[in-house]
């Protein structure tokens, strides 16, 4: 299981990940955006970050709740709210358990996933972050199913997350800003796919 010390390191790990591909991530949206993708999102890390050495919450759905709050209070645009979302509907679920157990782990992720439909109405297939969420749902799922570890579980995610962005690359964008570019914007991934995968990944390798 996954303590909120454990889940602290983690949302470190992913700070750290997205400032090292916080440029990878701005050119990604400079090119169907409007190129802050990887700016937001690594203000919003760093202030998670920053708030966490004030004080690691006793249980995970309280970290959760405190990235969420942090990503909806830091970050403008698209992805801050609907990251926001994912955080929040996650620490719902997680409640007042004091470790994520793979359960609680499948609950949350699906949780993440219905919060940021809710929010921004995209479905498969609209090139949004949901297309990395989807499958990696699914892909969590399917390792709990066959036994995984809580580690095993965020590594399937992360793997089917990578193949989910790759996809936006075929695909015409339906919902955000690049939905203004139509048709222009396919052969370009989606950032927030992208910085979707990046976070999965890390949140695995730091549960290893
Ligand atoms: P903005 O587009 O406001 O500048 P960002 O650049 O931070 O915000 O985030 C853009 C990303 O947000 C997109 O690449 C896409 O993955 C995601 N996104 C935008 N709109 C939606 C939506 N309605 N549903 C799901 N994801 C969305
Ligand atoms: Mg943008
Ligand atoms: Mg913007």
């Amino acid at each position: 299981g996954c303590s909120s010390e454990g889940f602290a390191a983690a949302l470190r790990a992913a700070a750290e990940v997205v400032a090292e591909h916080r440029t990878e991530l701005i050119e990604l949206d400079r090119a169907i955006g409007d190129g802050d993708h990887g700016e937001n999102l690594s203000r919003g890390f760093t202030a998670i970050v920053s708030a966490l050495e004030t004080e690691v919450p006793a249980t995970p759905g309280a970290v959760a709740k405190l990235a969420a709050t942090t990503l909806i209070s830091k970050v403008g645009g698209a992805a801050g709210p609907l990251y926001g979302t994912a955080f929040l509907r996650a620490s719902a679920k997680l409640g007042d358990a004091a470790e994520i157990d793979v359960p609680l782990l499948l609950e949350a992720l699906r949780a993440a996933l219905e919060g940021v439909q809710a929010r921004g109405k995209a479905v498969g297939g609209d090139a949004t972050m949901v297309d990395a969420l989807i499958p990696a749902v699914s892909a969590a799922e399917g390792a709990a199913a066959a036994d995984a570890s809580v580690a095993e579980v965020l590594a399937a995610a992360a793997d089917a997350a990578d193949r989910g962005a790759e996809s936006t690359v075929d695909l015409v964008p339906r919902k955000g800003r690049a939905s203004y570019l139509g048709e222009r914007a396919v052969g370009h991934l989606d950032p927030g796919a992208r910085s979707t995968a990046l976070l999965l990944r890390a949140f695995a390798e730091a549960a290893r």
